[in-house]
């Protein structure tokens, strides 16, 4: 077995035994493979044990690697069951990127400002289906990450769910960096109240996106829909600053 396919199998079975412990039913929870920085032959090692979502960070970065997966997948021999990929944005959104991300994305987690869901709801014209969206959540009051803030969720909820081509599925965070399992939980906590908050007051939402490779166990006890792993399935990323520099030049 592939490293990426053992990987894949020891992160599935945290998620069930994670499930279990509070009494989940672990299909009711998405694995999001996040392939940033690695290339597309790891996302097909991936994909030939099932895994279908896959999460990108950088555009050109993601942009590329689709286009080559879908050449990569269309060469592959099908078993009579071969599924769709699909693709989540999970990054900070550059405005003059909106276009890019709305036509080649299935989803998008990180929307923190009315003016990018505006600029993704105009460039999803030129698709048939709607962009399913989720907004991102400072819950820790980090400067360094994006993210509304908790107060100001519900406002922008409000904003969102009149655009048309974006369907406001949920709330997204990435909670302050903690080994403790019960800090982690009190962090996932806060992004669940609030998306209960926002369900009493009329926005329906059914995505939790939170958990990461170091505290899903606590994300999944709290709700968590999506869970976004990186590092446990494909391994540690090396430091790609030239690469991102580049990337936001261009
Ligand atoms: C990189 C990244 C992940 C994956 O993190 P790991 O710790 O490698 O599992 C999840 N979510 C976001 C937003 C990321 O940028």
């Amino acid at each position: 077995m592939s490293p990426i396919a053992a990987n894949l199998q020891a992160v599935r079975q945290r998620i069930a035994d994670a499930a279990v412990a509070c009494n989940r039913d672990a299909s009711t929870i998405c694995l999001l493979a996040v392939s940033k920085t690695f290339d597309a032959h790891a996302v097909i090692e991936a994909y030939k044990c099932r895994q279908t979502a896959f999460g990108e960070n950088y555009v050109q970065e993601a942009v590329d690697k689709i286009a080559a997966v879908n050449t990569l997948v269309e060469s592959e021999p099908t078993d009579g069951d071969s599924h769709r990929t699909e693709w989540h944005f999970i990054g900070p959104i550059q405005t003059n990127k909106t276009r890019l991300i709305a036509e080649n994305f299935d989803w998008v987690h990180s929307i923190d400002r009315i003016k990018v869901a505006e600029r993704l709801d105009a460039a999803r014209s030129s698709l048939p289906t709607p962009l399913q969206v989720c907004i991102q959540v400072n819950i820790g009051d980090e400067q360094t990450k994006g993210g509304v803030s908790p107060e100001d969720t519900l406002a922008l909820a409000r904003s969102i769910s009149k655009l048309s081509r974006l369907k406001l599925r949920g709330l997204m965070a990435i909670p302050p960096a903690s080994d403790d399992r019960a800090q982690q939980r009190r962090y996932c906590a806060i992004l669940r109240d609030l998306k209960d908050d926002l369900t009493a007051a009329g926005i329906a939402l059914d995505t939790l996106s939170m958990g990461m490779s170091g505290d899903l166990e606590a994300a999944v006890a709290e709700g968590a829909t999506i869970v976004r792993v990186g590092t446990a399935i494909f391994g540690p990323r090396a430091a790609r600053s030239s690469k991102r520099i580049e990337e936001i030049t261009r």
